[in-house]
């Protein structure tokens, strides 16, 4: 059994913004991405390679809070952080605050497989990045319209205070291939009107993203700092592991944990079986779920 789950961020789609046509994009951006990962599991490819690349996808799209279409920082610019986690032997790679590399998640991969390290940032990273061939472009590569027109609406008012520090399409995957291998992957733009250095959840390993081979692989969305703070993605896994809580049991609690302080997200996982669990406790997530029993779902 081969599994795959992708989100594109909890939240929900400011009112100017929802409409059957902007839905549609939304929903086509999802499955792109969903069967350009699924497809990889079909072909015999592993877990790592299946999340990376429908992270990828949707790094590119300009919808998504991820490299292209990233949420801006108070300042104007942006700032990516991301992660991945191979659950076979808990190798993980991840970078954060970087300005110049266009796909974030590519560059946790190599962090994972090439370097000694885990986690990178800023200037750093981008080097390691320079050195791997990697491509870096302009910070204003990935700004687009509609970012700077959310960050200028809040800066002068006409945008609700709710939005200020509000998550946002950040996108994640998770899959387990036919080997039973899993993996996790999370890339973002944080949130919008962010300091300029701050990190979020997804690239803490723990956080906002987790795997561990027999358990289950996990990809957070949400108010990062809150995720951080119970180690949610961990927290999770560790339900499953050392409590036998069902996955969807795990998550529930994990999201009530969540609660409890005041923060709102969602979570995708998949176990050790190929089973695929979703929630969340915003209004919307963008998710979608496939698997080689047939079931193949989207939903914003
Ligand atoms: N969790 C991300 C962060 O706090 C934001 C999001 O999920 O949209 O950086």
């Amino acid at each position: 059994m081969h599994a795959i789950a992708i989100h594109g961020g909890a939240g929900d789609l400011p009112r100017q913004m929802r409409s059957r046509a902007r839905e549609a994009l939304y929903h086509d951006g999802l499955a792109c991405a969903l069967d350009c990962g699924y497809e990889v599991l079909e072909r015999g490819g592993n877990s790592v390679d299946a999340v990376t690349a429908a992270v990828g996808v949707l790094e590119d799209n300009p919808l998504f809070n991820a490299a292209r279409g990233a949420a801006l920082t108070r300042e104007g610019a942006v700032e990516l952080d991301a992660a991945v986690m191979d659950g076979r032997d808990q190798r993980a790679g991840a970078v954060a605050a970087v300005r110049h590399v266009k796909s974030p998640i590519e560059l946790a991969r190599r962090i994972m497989e090439k370097s000694h390290h885990v986690l990178l940032v800023g200037a750093g990273a981008e080097e390691f990045a320079l050195e791997e061939g990697l491509a870096l472009v302009p910070n204003t590569y990935f700004r687009t319209p509609e970012r700077w027109e959310e960050l200028d609406a809040l800066h002068s008012g006409r945008a609700a205070p709710e939005l200020e520090h509000s998550p946002q399409g950040t996108v994640g995957a998770v899959a387990r291939d036919a080997a039973g291998n899993l993996a996790a992957a999370t890339s973002t733009g944080g949130v919008v009107n962010k300091r300029t250095g701050r990190v979020g959840d997804s690239p803490i390993i723990g956080a906002g993203t987790y795997a561990r081979n027999g358990v289950c692989a996990v990809s957070a969305t949400g108010h990062g700092e809150y995720f951080m703070r119970i180690v949610a993605a961990h927290h999770l896994c560790a339900g499953v592991e050392y409590r036998g809580l069902a996955l969807q049991e795990a998550m529930r609690e994990t999201l009530a944990r969540l609660s409890e302080l005041g923060g709102r997200g969602g979570l995708i996982a998949v176990d050790g079986a190929g089973r695929i669990a979703m929630d969340f406790t915003t209004r919307g997530m963008f998710r979608g779920a496939r698997d080689s029993a047939g079931l193949r779902q989207i939903a914003l």
